[in-house]
């Protein structure tokens, strides 16, 4: 794929595995609008790269979506699905550099080495980092399928955000490939980032902590360190991160109740502070007026009332 040095080029990324919600739109207006009010270009790509949670029909209907707000993209939407070679040379030349090692360690073993509470992504605590072979062979022995974890020596990587300003996080000993076979999220989205060309990664702060360890693989891989816009996340009334039981979260959800598509990217533009509450704006009026200063550091909390329309408090 093409790439002026000097253009922005920017992209979505969603996984398909359940309809967008508003909170992912408007993300994905602000990746649109930040790449092309500069002219840029911009992509989009389906993260299916768990074929169990994925499905081509929720990838279309999140096309749709993208289509009926006026976000669109250039040259043919990449699925992950397709390109995992790609995936394995990167973690070959990982594993060449000495740099990676099997971790035999259940979700629950982390959570439990790492006392965390019930959830949340932690570090990974180390467990399997020095094992001897003699241990490796006895933990494969129980019939054990192992993930394959990148030896990251617990670096600090700092960056710059559009919206968070000065971030930093430590890189632990990512998964690159999972036990069930498939190559990680981290490793398989700086792999397609640098080979489509991306120069701007716009997504969900919830992804925030993430950047360092993409960061530092980048490093290793020698790809090309994107810039970074971590959008704050949309809440439900609840203060619970938005979700499809929160109701009337998406696109359709708010035809269904009468409203437009133009007046849901309204709501979206109203949140991103880029316009007035219920104010009709166009495409080139948003494109006109966007900047990253503008776009609000704190959560967005979405409220749906019964009668379907949404409100930003
Ligand atoms: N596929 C990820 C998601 O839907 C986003 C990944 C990214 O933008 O880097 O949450």
């Amino acid at each position: 794929m093409g790439h002026d040095v000097g253009v922005t080029h920017g992209r979505f990324a969603p996984s398909p595995t359940g309809d967008l919600h508003l909170g992912n739109l408007r993300t994905a207006l602000a990746a649109w609008l930040s790449a092309r009010h500069r002219g840029g270009s911009f992509t989009v790509r389906m993260e299916d790269l768990d074929r169990v949670t994925s499905s081509a029909e929720i990838a279309q209907r999140q096309l749709d979506d993208l289509a009926a707000l006026g976000i669109d993209w250039d040259g043919d939407v990449v699925f992950q699905s397709a390109r995992f070679d790609r995936y394995e040379a990167a973690i070959a030349r990982l594993d060449g550099l000495g740099l990676t090692y099997p971790c035999f360690c259940s979700r629950r073993e982390i959570l439990e080495a790492a006392r965390a509470p019930h959830g949340g992504e932690v570090p990974y605590p180390g467990t399997c980092r020095n094992l001897t072979d003699a241990e490796r062979a006895e933990r494969s022995g129980g019939g054990r399928r192992p993930a394959l974890r990148l030896r990251a020596h617990d670096e600090h990587v700092t960056f710059h955000d559009a919206v968070l300003g000065s971030v930093s996080g430590i890189v632990d000993d990512v998964v690159l490939r999972r036990n069930d076979g498939v190559p990680s999220y981290n490793l398989a989205v700086v792999v397609d980032d640098d080979a489509q060309g991306i120069d701007e990664v716009v997504r969900g702060d919830d992804l925030a902590t993430s950047t360092p360890r993409q960061i530092h693989l980048c490093r290793l891989l020698g790809l090309r360190v994107p810039t970074y816009a971590h959008v704050p996340l949309a809440l439900g009334a609840d203060g619970q991160r938005l979700a499809k039981r929160h109701g009337g979260v998406t696109l359709a959800d708010a035809v269904v109740r009468g409203r437009t598509p133009a007046q849901v990217r309204s709501l979206l533009a109203h949140s991103l502070g880029l316009a007035d509450a219920d104010e009709p704006v166009d495409m080139p009026e948003l494109l006109a007026r966007f900047s990253w200063g503008q776009v609000p550091r704190s959560p967005w909390t979405v409220v749906t009332n019964p009668d379907g329309r949404q409100h930003h408090a």
